[in-house]
């Protein structure tokens, strides 16, 4: 039997951000899979390009140079249509500050994308319902944005994220305007999505959040300067980055 592909396969990827003096490398030749149902996060100062990498594997910019592959199929050579096509079916997207629709509910957020990518508004409505179930928001699923905490918000845009069963879920620092309590709500749907197989990237500064994953990336100026396999879940806490030798050097708890 053949192996499947990986969900994302990048090879050489570069990106860069304005021309000539002031252009800069975000994303400096970069290769990358991610396997089906692996939960990997990429953690780097400000500025060296994490949010770029998850736009460009998302499709959401399209890279300078290099291949971007999802599920075996190349996107940086998409058109415009069939890439948005790809991003409404197969990406769902977590921001830092939840995007919500301010103007509709949480479960009208929810069936948004379903809608969008031809399914019924009855279909639409019972996956919302499901997934606002799913992220414990069941009760709140007639509130507007605006009636809701910033945890709720984004357990709410996570739901949004699900809604067409993505191939892959990519978070972009995803708890970076909560508090405590709320980055532990929003944990606890990430682990719960990595436990249900879930392929996922998250974009972090939070340790806590960092160690509820497969895997650890550590960036630096637009580069990967660290590859490590975590323990998983309840591992306890994340090694400090680079403290690993290099691609695969610092591999602690390896599964598989
Ligand atoms: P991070 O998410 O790690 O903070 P970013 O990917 O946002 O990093 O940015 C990487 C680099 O690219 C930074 O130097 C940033 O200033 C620059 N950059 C990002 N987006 C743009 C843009 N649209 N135009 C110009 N420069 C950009
Ligand atoms: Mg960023």
């Amino acid at each position: 039997m053949n192996e499947p592909s990986p969900v994302v396969d990048v090879r050489g990827l570069v990106k860069h951000h304005g021309e000539g003096q002031g252009r800069v490398r975000a994303v400096d030749a970069v290769d990358l899979e991610v396997p089906q149902g692996q939960t990997l996060a990429v953690m780097g100062p400000s500025g060296c390009g994490k949010s770029t990498l998850l736009h460009l594997l998302g499709g959401l910019e399209r890279p300078t140079g290099g291949e971007v592959r999802l599920a075996g199929r190349r996107i940086d050579t998409l058109g415009e249509p069939a890439l948005a096509r790809l991003r409404r079916r197969s990406v769902g997207f977590v921001f830092q500050a939840f995007h919500l629709v301010e103007e509709l509910s949480a479960a009208e957020n929810v069936e948004l994308p379903a809608l969008l990518a031809g399914c019924s508004r009855r279909e639409a409505r019972r996956r919302a319902g499901l997934l606002l179930e799913r992220v414990g928001l069941a009760d709140r699923a007639r509130h507007l944005p605006s009636r809701l905490s910033g945890g709720q918000r984004q357990r709410v845009a996570i739901a949004r994220a699900l809604a067409n069963d993505p191939l892959i879920v990519l978070a972009d620092e995803p708890t970076g305007n909560l508090d405590t309590a709320a980055t532990l709500e929003v944990l606890r749907i990430f682990e719960e999505l990595r436990s249900a197989g879930q392929t996922l990237v998250i974009v972090t500064h939070d340790e806590r959040v960092a160690a509820t994953a497969d895997r650890l990336i550590s960036m630096r100026d637009g580069m990967f300067v660290d590859d490590t396999r975590l323990a998983g879940a309840g591992a306890g806490p994340v090694p400090e980055a680079g403290t690993g030798t290099g691609w695969l050097g610092g591999l602690i708890g390896l599964e598989g």
